[in-house]
């Protein structure tokens, strides 16, 4: 077999080292790729698989994209969940030397992509590393492009759930995972199949407490004593991930933040998706949320610090009321929250560019929106100064960055180019040797037009022109009509079809100097540009602080704008046990309701003698929306927001848990049942006294009388046990006979009214239990055809006039029991043969008069007494 080519073998050799990724390698202005990586990415971006001659008897299959233009086609790669690697040539090309060094500068991958025009910029893009084994675990959430990290840890049992419920809170792009970890055959199956997150199985050597010390020690100051080791790993092995996929020091990740999930409301993902906090459940769309509803932020920064409250809301009553006055002080005045809200829209996204700053990849525009930016805290300042809350007090006392804003001014010009290598970045004045430098490349290219002045008029040639390119330099094009009238001392360089090109001592004289000078400049103002970021980088910390405040100024002030605007109260909240809403709405139904008005209703639910409200009432009669609202409007008071009722008061909630509709995981072979039971046996595990349980027709999904017997025991067990504030919505009428004889138990209904086979929703809650379900009706509505309805009522009435006492509405029908399997003796009362049967005392009949009474009745069923 022939020898590879020497450029090859460079290649096979890099790519061994990184054979997860595929490889950008650098050949003059392309990148390339080749054999697989070339198959996989030429059908992922769309772009032609072609062959490189590569010494060998076939030919490589290669692909090929401009390295000018990368970066769309990178983001390509890893949206389909690739990691790239970027090899680039490391030297100039050498006279004599005929391969030129070439190294793998950096792994691109979901979690570490910093540039701002593929990230979504109001959406959060966190990586995430989990260390666990059998004693417990730690898990750190980072945001390499913002420079966010957190991390807790739990090891106290039921790790696995915990661990879960954060990754769904944070819903990583990319997952770091020790071995033993994902052994775990619970995360593994929710990591696999319920994330979209790009996976890094990482072994033991990255989790090595010795290593994660000493990177923890060096990179975030005195932090090694507020981590346990589980925590520790997992923020060791994540550092030193982005150390080698980044090659440098990710100097803005600072400010590790160690939180314990307990500080936060619990939500567990079926309650975040069932809510519908920051996306909706169909198609996952970014409308109709809670989150949709209360984001009127102005800046990127603002609307995710806004979507990270919504994910973990407080329990800390003094820091809920300190956002709530915040907000409050900014929707009282809305002149001057406008004023606010308006210098809000010129601040860009600090936070990010400082990231791509410190990483070494921000260009010139980013240091330029960097300072206009800047340029309006100052005003911000000033305008935070009318609201005296103070949370806006401590949040407006930020650094207003004069110094950097200075460095900017003063560097860069006005209207850079994107790229680096255009120059034109530096500002005139700035820097003695660029400006002297400058005037000499301008003064020769003025020399060059007036050399092609002089020529023009000691040849008499019109169009001679003076030109450059790249080859030759500066030359001077005469056409063939005039070749004859060209002088002596021009020197000829190329014959073209329509002329000649010359050249004069005069014009290489000119031309060294103008072309050194240019090149002196290009290097200079790429040096100079390189010391500004490394100035800008040096203050990442101050500059992440301001972006910090600024964002959250943004939120609050969009809290209080979304309050305004949809008419929201004050809450009351405390550390009581009731939770007292009087109006509710349902913050997403009420904007998306065309052509009616939402109906608010009232909530009352405590501890003592309101623990489980059973909720009856119709299909569609607005029960689920009704449930949802409580628990949407308790998150929001709990974030530090307005509500959408007339008056509430909250006594602070731990946890809220939602068991909604139907939903099967088919795909993780459950059935809809399983997972109802799943999630139930979830929420009685995990529940406390100070839980909100949503449960929405507990025991549907099974057959009536297991189904009742089921939600009949969750009630008992919620109302009676575990003490959780419940709502309880059901079409089993059987169990709002439950009130009055167990403690705590209440019925509410939701009002309908009937016109003759027609109802009308009223969407009033009211005291009591339904007294139908409507089924029927409801169907007819949803235009079931005329013909079924029909037959259905027929049937109904067929099964209500056999007068049997046993009637279970389920699910809007009335059915009636097996009769062989379970009708009881209660059906036949009346009956001759029930009746003497009942008189029969068998303790004193001998076996002659049992055996008489037998046949007696035996005769008589047979005559069908
Ligand atoms: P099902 O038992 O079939 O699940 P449901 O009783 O849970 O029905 P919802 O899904 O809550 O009913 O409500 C049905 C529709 O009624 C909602 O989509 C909404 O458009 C409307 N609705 C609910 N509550 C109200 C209200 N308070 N005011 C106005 N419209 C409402």
């Amino acid at each position: 077999m022939a020898e590879p080519t020497l450029m090859m073998k460079q290649y096979l050799e890099i790519k061994e080292q990184y054979s997860d990724a595929i490889l950008f390698f650098r050949l003059g202005d392309f990148y390339e790729m080749f054999y697989d990586d070339a198959k996989v990415a030429s059908e992922i971006l769309n772009i032609a698989l072609t062959g490189k001659n590569c010494g060998q008897e076939e030919r490589a299959p290669m692909c090929g994209v401009p390295y000018h233009s990368v970066e769309p086609y990178i983001a390509k790669l890893i949206a389909a969940g690739l990691k790239v690697a970027i090899c680039e040539q490391t030297e100039a090309p050498q006279k004599g030397k005929k391969l030129v060094d070439r190294e793998v500068v950096r792994l691109i991958t979901p979690g570490t992509i910093l540039d701002g025009d593929f990230l979504a910029s109001k959406t959060t893009n966190y990586m995430c590393c989990i260390f666990k084994d059998t004693g417990g675990a730690g898990i750190t959430f980072c945001e390499v492009s913002t420079g966010d990290i957190m991390t807790t840890s739990f090891i106290y049992g039921n790790e696995t759930l915990n661990i879960i419920d954060e990754l769904a809170r944070f819903a990583p792009v990319e997952i770091i995972i020790n071995i033993d970890g994902y052994e775990d055959a619970e995360l593994k199956k929710y990591i696999d199949e319920k994330t979209e997150a790009r996976l890094e199985l990482c072994n033991d050597a990255y989790f090595l407490p010795e290593n994660a010390e000493a990177l923890i020690s060096s990179h975030f100051k005195d932090m090694n004593d507020e981590l346990n080791q589980y925590s520790a790993c997992a923020t060791g092995a994540l550092l030193s991930y982005i150390l080698q996929t980044q090659q440098m020091d990710p100097q803005h990740i600072r400010n590790l933040e160690v939180y314990e999930s307990a500080q936060y409301m619990g939500l567990d993902q079926s309650a975040r998706r069932n809510l519908e906090i920051v996306e909706s459940m169909r198609d996952k769309r970014k409308t109709h949320s809670l989150f949709w509803v209360l984001d009127d932020t102005k800046t990127a920064m603002g609307s995710r610090i806004l979507k990270n409250w919504l994910l973990r809301p407080l329990l800390n009553c003094a820091k809920i009321n300190h956002r709530l006055n915040a907000v409050a002080s900014f929707k009282g005045d809305n002149i001057a929250r406008d004023n606010v809200r308006e210098v809000l829209c010129y601040i860009s996204d600090l936070e990010r560019a400082i990231s791509r700053i410190v990483m070494g990849s921000a260009n010139p525009r980013d240091l330029v929106k960097m300072r206009e930016s800047i340029k309006w805290l100052p005003r911000l300042k000033k305008e935070l100064e009318f609201f005296d809350a103070p949370l806006i007090k401590e949040i407006s006392d930020f650094d207003e960055l004069y110094d950097i804003y200075d460095i900017l001014v003063r560097g860069i010009v006005e209207d850079p180019p994107l790229a680096m290598r255009d120059g034109k970045i530096i500002q005139k004045g700035y820097n003695e040797e660029l400006d002297r430098l400058r005037v000499i490349r301008d003064k020769g290219t003025g020399a060059m037009a007036e050399v092609e002045n002089a020529e023009r008029e000691r040849t008499g040639i019109k169009n001679l022109k003076v030109k450059y390119n790249k080859v030759f330099g500066y030359y001077i094009e005469i056409s063939n009509m005039y070749k004859d009238r060209v002088p002596d001392d021009y020197i000829r360089k190329q014959t073209i079809t329509t002329g000649e090109r010359y050249i004069t001592q005069r014009l290489k004289e000119i031309e060294d100097e103008v072309l050194g000078a240019a090149e002196k400049i290009a290097a200079l103002e790429y040096k100079l540009f390189g010391e500004i970021r490394d100035i800008l980088a040096s203050q990442v910390d101050r500059i992440q602080r301001t972006a910090r405040c600024v964002a959250t100024v943004d939120a609050l002030c969009a809290l209080a704008e979304v309050a305004y605007k949809n008419n929201y109260t004050y809450p009351v909240v405390d550390m009581s046990d009731s939770i007292e809403i009087s109006g509710g709405r349902h913050p997403v139904v009420e904007k998306v309701l065309r052509g009616s008005l939402f109906v608010p209703n009232d909530t009352s639910i405590n501890t003592s003698d309101r623990r489980l409200t059973i909720l009856t009432g119709p299909n569609m009669a607005g029960k689920s929306t009704y449930m949802r609202q409580a628990a949407l409007i308790i998150i929001m008071a709990q974030i530090g927001s307005f509500v959408p009722c007339d008056s509430c008061k909250i006594g602070v909630v731990d946890k809220v848990f939602t068991r909604v509709g139907a939903s099967d995981d088919l795909a993780a072979g459950q059935s809809t049942f399983m997972v109802e039971m799943s999630e139930v046996a979830g929420i009685l595990k995990n529940a406390t006294g100070k839980s909100l349980l949503i449960l929405d027709e507990i025991g549907r999904g099974t057959s009536t009388y297991d189904g009742l017997s089921i939600a009949w025991a969750v009630l008992e067990y919620c109302a009676q046990k575990i003490k959780a504030k419940t709502l309880f919505a059901t079409h089993y009428h059987e169990l709002t006979a439950l009130e009055g004889k167990m403690d705590g138990v209440v019925n509410n209904s939701i009002a309908v009214k009937k016109r003759n086979d027609d109802i009308i929703f009223l969407r009033k809650i009211v005291q009591g239990g339904a007294d139908e379900s409507y089924g029927i009706e409801v169907a007819k509505l949803a235009g079931v055809p005329d013909k079924i309805t029909k037959r259905a009522k027929e049937i109904l009435e067929g099964i209500e006039s056999e007068g049997t006492q046993i009637r279970v509405i389920s699910n809007g029908r009335r059915i009636q029991k097996d009769a062989s399997a379970q009708i009881g003796f209660d059906a036949f009362a009346g009956n001759e043969i029930v009746e003497e049967l009942k008189k029969i005392d068998p303790n004193v009949l001998t076996p002659i008069e049992a055996l008489g009474k037998l046949f007696e009745l035996s005769k008589k069923a047979k005559e069908g007494v």
